[in-house]
């Protein structure tokens, strides 16, 4: 099955009747690079950036930042990279500049908020994404963002730190596309608000869930309330999708939920435009979308909106991801 699997890395990810699905991968690393091209993946829908941060004393280097981003770009392009600014707080702590003390970690100083806090590690990082932007198809994406007054600020710096570089004379892609993550329910359903000032949403299933069901997604007491087939997941997703579109701009999932070989049919129905997912899960993922048909995957999304309960829905996929293996 894996050699067969494997044949499948050179294959467009295109439904049986001919729609085209974005399948990225998600990357904490610049190494992990090699794992997509072995997996078939066209480029990355989310580099966790803060996975440079982490386990060291002092943030890293506006220079060394670029390096890394910029050796990423050059290695993927024309393929995009999408590189999320640092998400930091919840449970991935910066020793150096946050405890671990909070009452609500998750509810609290992390990703955007932390950021727009601290343009001294903020700005780098933009001027350093700026200036990897001219080796290839880099975008920005900011994490958390949960009204639309963040994310306009963190436009304006982004704003201000293209300013400094064109006095520098340093080249950067002027038209580098700009999303917004859509993790907290307060973005998923004001999601016409952050359209106008983004090109792309990308689903943060992960904290989308965890917010949305008050359901801690670290805590194994509770895990078994953890359901992405929860109608009320399923409509905000719906809902994301339909503001997208409206306005223009195309919709990614890049939450675990997107590499559920099983759910794949169904975020299709609802009209992703690209699943971005763990590299190894590509292949899997790809082998689905080949199978299947658009129209079925619209019905199978147009029923699952109809059924009451989480496991009627997931049993309902998995009856169609076997009708099509
Ligand atoms: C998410 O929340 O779904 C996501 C992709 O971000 P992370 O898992 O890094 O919080
Ligand atoms: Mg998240």
């Amino acid at each position: 099955i894996l050699h067969e699997l494997e044949q499948l890395r050179e294959q467009p990810a295109k439904t049986a009747d001919g729609y085209a699905v974005r399948l990225s991968a998600n990357i904490e690393w610049a190494e992990e690079l090699r794992l997509l091209r072995k997996h078939g993946a066209s480029g990355v829908g989310l580099f966790r950036s803060e996975y440079l941060f982490l386990n060291r004393a002092e943030p890293p280097s506006e220079d060394s930042q670029a390096d890394v981003y910029g050796s990423v770009a050059r290695e993927l392009a024309p393929e995009p990279v999408v590189i999320r600014t640092l998400d930091v707080g919840g449970d991935r702590i910066l020793p150096s500049e946050q405890t671990s003390n909070e009452l609500n970690p998750f509810l609290g100083w992390r990703a955007i908020r932390f950021c727009l806090d601290r343009p001294d590690i903020f700005r780098p990082q933009l001027r350093a994404i700026l200036r990897a932007s001219r080796h290839g198809n880099v975008r920005i994406m900011y994490p958390m963002v949960c009204c639309t007054k963040e994310l306009k600020a963190a436009n304006r710096m982004l704003e201000k730190c293209k300013d400094e570089l064109r006095d520098e004379g340093v080249e950067f892609d002027e038209n580098i596309p700009v999303g917004v993550m859509i993790e907290i329910p307060s973005a998923a359903l004001c999601a016409e608000l952050f359209a106008p000032h983004v090109d792309f949403f990308s689903l943060g299933t992960n904290d989308l869930i965890q917010y949305t069901l008050a359901v801690d997604r670290v805590n194994d007491h509770v895990s078994h309330l953890y359901e992405p087939t929860h109608l009320a997941i399923l409509k905000l997703l719906q809902y994301v999708v339909e503001a997208g579109h409206k306005n223009d701009i195309w919709v990614s999932i890049c939450g675990e939920m997107a590499g559920d070989p099983v759910l794949a049919p169904l975020l299709i129905g609802l009209g992703i435009d690209e699943l971005s997912v763990t590299p190894i899960l590509a292949p899997m993922i790809k082998d689905v979308i080949r199978k299947l048909k658009y129209s079925d995957a619209r019905e199978l999304a147009q029923k699952c909106m109809q059924y009451r309960s989480p496991v009627t829905v997931r049993r309902r996929c998995r009856e169609l991801t076997r009708e099509i293996a």
